[in-house]
């Protein structure tokens, strides 16, 4: 059976390019990058190159880039070092409520040690209102978080506006860009941000590593003590294959942006629209214009979201559901319940993301299967049999 991967938001298959640059740093380069004699210089070189990359792509300097397992490790880095940095400054962050758990969950952390957080709330289209930080903002402030594109809904936050505020008030801007990094311009002074999240499986990169951009001169702790890599900031052994592949793929990205961006766009558009001719009582969650090129969200009522999934497997077809059933937790989405859904329409909801290997005939395949899917599921629901 054809299968059909329609989940880049959740991660990316790693491009045979980025594979075919890493391998030789597993065992024919294989010195530590820390070793003065050539195997270890090489694999520093390498390093440094994948740095100038990550840089490029987002408008920084190479000494900016500090490399991390992922964007959970940059987001906690991000957060908690310059929390703890700050100490003496203040104890207030400001965030929004619709954050990535790596930034939602080390905010309770810090809660729990005495911080005071504000999570924002955000209107129904899942934007925050940049008016909203402003009157947050304390004497006490020392951090704002606030993502650059959600990873459910697709909506792309004001960021730069947020940017702006914080740089008149003198307190530090972190943004999670893990879901923009390498889909849509990304530029650190452009978004005024000192901080900001990457991650590299999320743009057909290897998992397991990401990168922290830091704003020169912003002050944070380290988390990690031992040796002296990333300038004393990151203790520990490179994983040189890992950043290696980072490097790559950022590359990559930044070389087929444009063309991805109109032409995932257009598959998105296909698919909203088809879904909304050829099913009813769906809605689109999420911005309708601001939204990330290849994110389609909708919920479709008095159907579970994780029904539908299962059914769209049978098919070959890879989505996704904020309908958390399907994770550890039988809440649904904290993402759409944020946007002011009721929890039986967050339960009926489906993500679809596409991504490079995605064509038009794919978004047809879906648009032939899944009305069916809703037919039959409909008919057999309790949902839908109370509402009668
Ligand atoms: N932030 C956002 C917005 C994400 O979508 C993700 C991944 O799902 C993360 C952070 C965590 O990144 P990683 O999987 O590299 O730890």
């Amino acid at each position: 059976m054809r299968r059909i991967y329609l989940d880049h938001a959740a991660t990316t298959p790693t491009r045979p390019e980025v594979v075919k640059v890493m391998l030789p740093f597993f065992a024919d380069t294989f010195g530590n990058p820390s070793s003065i004699y050539s195997y270890g210089q090489e694999a520093r070189a390498a390093i440094e190159e994948a740095r100038i990359k990550v840089a490029e792509l987002i408008g920084a300097r190479n000494e900016e880039i500090i490399f991390t397992s992922g964007g959970t490790e940059a987001d906690n880095f991000g957060l908690k070092g310059v929390t703890y940095a700050n100490e003496r400054k203040g104890n207030h962050i400001i965030t929004t409520s619709i954050e990535h758990h790596a930034v939602l969950e080390v905010g309770k952390f810090l809660e729990r040690r005495g911080l005071r957080i504000t999570y924002l709330p955000m209107d129904k289209y899942g934007l925050v209102d940049p008016d909203d930080v402003r009157k947050a903002i304390t004497d006490k402030t020392i951090l704002i978080s606030v993502m650059h594109a959600n990873n459910e809904v697709g909506t792309i936050e004001p960021v730069e506006e947020i940017g702006e505020i914080a740089k008149e008030a003198g307190i530090y801007f972190h943004s999670d860009a893990v879901q923009t990094v390498g889909h849509i311009p990304v530029n650190v002074d452009k978004l005024k941000v000192d901080l900001l999240s990457i991650s590299a499986h999320k743009l057909y990169g290897p998992k397991g590593v990401g990168a922290l951009y830091v704003r020169k001169g912003t002050k944070l702790v380290s988390l990690m003590h031992g040796g002296e890599q990333e300038k004393r900031r990151r203790a520990g052994t490179e994983n040189v294959p890992a950043i290696v592949g980072l490097g790559k793929a950022v590359e990559l990205a930044g070389q087929e942006m444009d063309r991805e961006i109109e032409r995932l766009a257009g598959l998105r558009d296909k698919l909203i629209k088809g879904l909304g001719e050829k099913i009813d009582h769906i809605h689109l969650n999420g911005h309708p214009t601001r939204r990330l090129p290849n994110n389609v969200n909708v919920s479709v009522d008095f159907v579970e979201g994780e029904s539908i999934l299962l059914n769209l497997d049978l098919e070959g077809i890879c989505a996704s559901t904020g309908s958390a059933c399907s994770s550890a937790s039988l809440e649904p989405s904290h993402v759409l319940l944020a946007l002011g859904l009721p929890p039986e329409q967050a339960h009926g909801s489906l993500r679809f993301t596409l991504g490079r290997e995605n064509s038009e005939a794919d978004v047809e395949c879906v648009l032939e299967v899944l009305p069916g899917i809703v037919a039959k599921l409909r008919a057999m629901s309790p949902l839908l049999r109370t509402q009668k």
